[in-house]
């Protein structure tokens, strides 16, 4: 049995090791700094309110598990989590139409909510002033958690399985050993170990610097009063609350009863970061409960006070008399950290988790650690999502802070960070810039959106689509005009942030077959669309895989978790190296019906269709500029990718941009490229498909050959190749020309719920909105008549034959 230890007692260590000891792990050692369960920890203090509907399809799962898995659960007769429910009040116009938006996440997710008027949200609260407010999104299934119970049960179970929890046991350092994790030291003697997990909360950063492991994490402090007892709210304690949680978004605000009293938690303070270093040992002689308790300052606290005495007028006759500036955990992006280091093997974090999540993520975690996968897919949570830029602790310090303002706003898909920017860019910037280029950020990159040099070429029909307030942020009638001229003449992409490797040596062939679906071992100079799949046949992402010689592959990815995945797998034999270039090279795509006319004149090579054939690479020359040409295309146009060196990035646009003026070349965004790609039916991993779903029901098993030889997923994708798939990633096109959708939207089938949206853009070609989305097999079917919910309002929309544009495939193969 491999020795487990983890670190920490919280929600998140406990509830992993009953979720680990429950599939037959048996050696799992809890080591807490502080005392058995009421650690000291986030989640000694945490009020449990639990939220379930989320943005993330992911998270509002993991909030659905701990629910179901608490509410079964008690601590010798007393309750771990009841059902409140949970009503979210809005005091704006603005936030009553985005309640619109997220009652379709709930239902996206398959969480149960409503929207009520202002009258009932007084009757769930009596003492809520219902002139302020336009109405509320009920949830019933949402509540309290009780941390500390659930935790201690859930340790009971993991200890009567054999699990130790030790107490006082503070670990000052991690052994590492042969390339990986060999145990840890605490104060108290030495405990080796296979696999180390630290579970420690927003001490995570100090255990990750004793790993070696970068962890990207800022523990800020978030404001906790308690008021006096209050008239009117007379709770049992042992029952604590009957009323609904009440939340108040607007003023960053939410309540909870606590017997006779009211809980009031505020995100509306100045962020406050935490130095590990000023938050007390444990068992130090301080005035507070708890290291993760600091001093209230009450003055942070004023105007939250005012702004609920504001919703709940009969606060004004009570005070607040206890509070405290509680500790807990924030990511640059919101997310959780999980998931084993590649740098250090055998060490694991559960990081950055609310109680809303815990046992969720604790179940991932335990899933991932015994059958390498995972059933809800955490893609947006595994700890090595950021760049080697979103590391740094400026940034993880900006980001973090960002994270806390932004934990009750309204927080558009599209929206880009403010800052840092610019952080990186392409060799092409300041010409983009010249070109009025609207920036919209990803991965640390400025990627233009659209450009306003290109408002000339607007069409009245660009702006036929009616775009709500929502649909019109971050977007203009430019990016149809982008998309026109792509598909007419050509047009430049800068393809500079799409990641790539260099993936060479003796075993690089042998290495690439075993990783990916499709054949691999072609003639040289020819490229492969792939998968990647994880053990159970699930897609993880997609690649393309050009063979430059014998023993050396260009592999463009998806994000950093396919380097991660890629590098994990490198055999041990040194025969295979693994190099990213994305930095320090640069990709320029020049696609559309005129691209050979552009790129023909500045090269003595032959690109013709016969000399320079789909989906085949070659070295040639621009100009005076030595590239990797990819004749390939995302927009489903006539083109190629020209990869170079970033010193002679500039040269290659210029190079471009002079010989295109000619041809009237423009220069197209992201939003252009996008509509174009869905015309097209090209998937975008981790929005498009997950882990959750197989290539066939995504409609990609033209790429998994089956035949090749083992790879990795080989066996569970024979498998589902034999099934007929009860879902379907189906192509739908809205029945009114002049509406549009944005994505992650429900769709309904029969009225009801059956599936969502993960992609949607207006196309330019076609004069309607596709959308994307997961529908029963027999919905995704060509004709069948569905609807997408927008902001409560259904949109007739019909399944349709995909490819929409060009299924014979002449337009990229000329
Ligand atoms: P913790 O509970 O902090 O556990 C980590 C443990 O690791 C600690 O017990 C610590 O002592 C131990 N440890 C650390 N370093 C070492 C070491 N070197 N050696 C040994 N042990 C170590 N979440 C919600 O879902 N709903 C809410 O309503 C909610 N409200 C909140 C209100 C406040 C005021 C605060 C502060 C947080 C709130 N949260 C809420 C967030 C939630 O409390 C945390 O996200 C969650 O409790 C984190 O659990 P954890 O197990 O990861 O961390």
């Amino acid at each position: 049995h491999p020795r487990v230890v983890i670190i920490g007692a919280g929600i998140v260590g406990c509830s992993l090791a009953d979720e680990l000891t429950s599939r037959g792990w048996r050696d799992v050692t809890v080591l807490e700094q502080g005392p058995l369960f009421a650690a000291g920890g986030s989640s000694s203090h945490a009020p449990g309110l639990v939220f379930a509907t989320n943005p993330s399809k992911a998270m509002t799962a993991f909030a659905n598990y701990t629910v179901a898995k608490f509410s079964r659960l008690d601590l010798d007769g007393r309750w771990c989590f009841r059902s409140v429910g949970g009503l979210e009040v809005a005091a704006t116009p603005q936030r009553w139409h985005d309640l619109k938006r997220k009652i379709g996440l709930a239902r996206s997710w398959g969480v149960r909510a409503e929207l009520v008027g202002p009258d009932e949200c007084a009757r769930m609260w009596p003492m809520l002033d219902s002139g302020r407010v336009y109405g509320g999104l009920f949830t019933p299934d949402d509540g309290l958690a009780k941390a500390v119970r659930a935790g201690e049960a859930q340790a009971r179970a993991a200890m009567a399985r054999g699990a130790a929890f030790l107490d006082h046991h503070t670990v000052v350092d991690v052994e590492r050993g042969g390339g990986r994790v060999r145990g840890v030291v605490t104060d108290r003697g030495t405990f080796p170990a296979d696999i180390v997990v630290s579970a420690a909360g927003f001490w995570g950063p100090a255990i990750g610097r004793m790993a070696g492991v970068e962890v990207p994490l800022l523990p800020m402090a978030h404001q906790y009063a308690y008021t006096a007892p209050i008239e009117g709210v007379d709770n049992p304690p042992e029952l604590e609350a009957r009323r609904p949680l009440l939340r108040h978004q607007d003023r960053d605000l939410y309540f909870r009863e606590h017997g006779d009293r009211i809980g009031i938690g505020s995100y509306a303070h100045r962020p406050i970061p935490v130095r590990l270093e000023d938050v007390a040992e444990p068992g130090a002689d301080t005035a507070a409960e708890m290291p993760s308790m600091l001093e209230f300052t009450a003055a942070d606290f004023e105007p939250s006070w005012r702004d609920g005495v504001e919703l709940l007028p009969a606060l004004a006759d009570s005070k607040v008399e206890a509070g405290f500036n509680g500790v807990f955990s924030f990511t640059p992006d919101g997310m959780p950290l999980l998931g084993e280091s590649r740098r250090l093997p055998g060490f694991w974090l559960a990081e950055a988790v609310w109680v809303t999540h815990s046992a969720g993520a604790a179940k991932a975690v335990a899933e991932w650690m015994t059958d390498g996968r995972t059933a809800t897919d955490v893609h947006e949570c595994d700890m090595h999502r950021f760049e080697d830029v979103q590391l740094s602790p400026a940034y993880v310090t900006d980001r973090g802070k960002q994270s806390f303002i932004e934990v009750y706003d309204v927080v558009h898909p599209m929206q880009p960070m403010e800052h840092p920017r610019p952080l990186r860019t392409s060799p092409f910037h300041q010409r983009q810039r010249d070109l009025g280029a609207y920036f919209l950020e990803g991965g640390g990159w400025e990627r233009p959106h659209w450009y306003e040099a290109n408002a000339p070429l607007v069409r009245p029909e660009d702006e036929a689509a009616v775009r709500d307030p929502w649909a019109a942020r971050y977007h203009s009638p430019v990016v149809c005009a982008e998309a026109r001229a792509t598909r007419e003449g050509v047009a430049l992409y800068d393809m500079t942030p799409l990641k790539r490797l260099e993936v060479s040596g003796p075993g690089a062939l042998r290495f690439l077959q075993h990783m990916t679906t499709n054949q691999v071992d072609r003639k040289h100079g020819t490229v492969a669309y792939n998968l990647l799949l994880d053990p159970g046949g699930g897609v993880r992402s997609d690649l393309t895989v050009a063979r430059l010689s014998e023993d050396s592959f260009q592999v463009a990815v998806s994000s950093n978790l396919d380097v991660d995945w890629l590098s994990a797998h490198l055999p041990a034999d040194g025969s295979v190296v693994l190099r990213e270039t994305t930095a320090g090279t640069c990709c320029i795509g020049v696609w559309g019906p005129l691209a050979r006319d552009l790129v023909q004149p500045l090269s003595r090579d032959d690109l013709s269709h016969e000399g320079f054939g789909f989906f085949k690479a070659r070295r040639i020359h621009i100009g005076h500029v030595p590239v990797l040409a990819l004749r390939v295309s995302y927009v489903g146009e006539l083109g190629w990718e020209l990869y170079t060196s970033a010193d002679v990035g500039l040269r290659l646009w210029d190079t471009l941009w002079e010989a295109g003026r000619g041809l009237g070349a423009i220069a197209a965004g992201r939003g252009a490229f996008n509509s174009l790609r869905l015309e097209k039916g090209y998937r975008l991993a981790g929005a498009d498909m997950t882990t959750e779903h197989d290539p066939y029901e995504a409609g990609l098993g033209f790429a998994v050959r089956l035949d090749k030889g083992d790879f990795v997923g080989r066996d569970a994708a024979a498998a589902a190749a034999e099934r007929e798939p009860r879902r379907k990633l189906g192509c739908l096109t809205l029945d009114d020309p002049a509406r549009v959708v944005m994505g992650r939207e429900p769709v309904l089938v029969g009225g009801r719920p059956a599936g969502y949206v993960t992609s949607a853009a207006y196309s330019t070609t076609l004069g309607r909105t596709i959308a994307y989305a997961w529908l029963p097999a027999e919905a995704a079917e060509a004709g069948a008549d569905v609807a997408v919910e927008y902001f409560g309002e259904p949109l007739a929309a019909t399944a349709a034959a995909e490819p929409l544009v060009d299924p014979q495939m002449a337009r990229i193969r000329r």
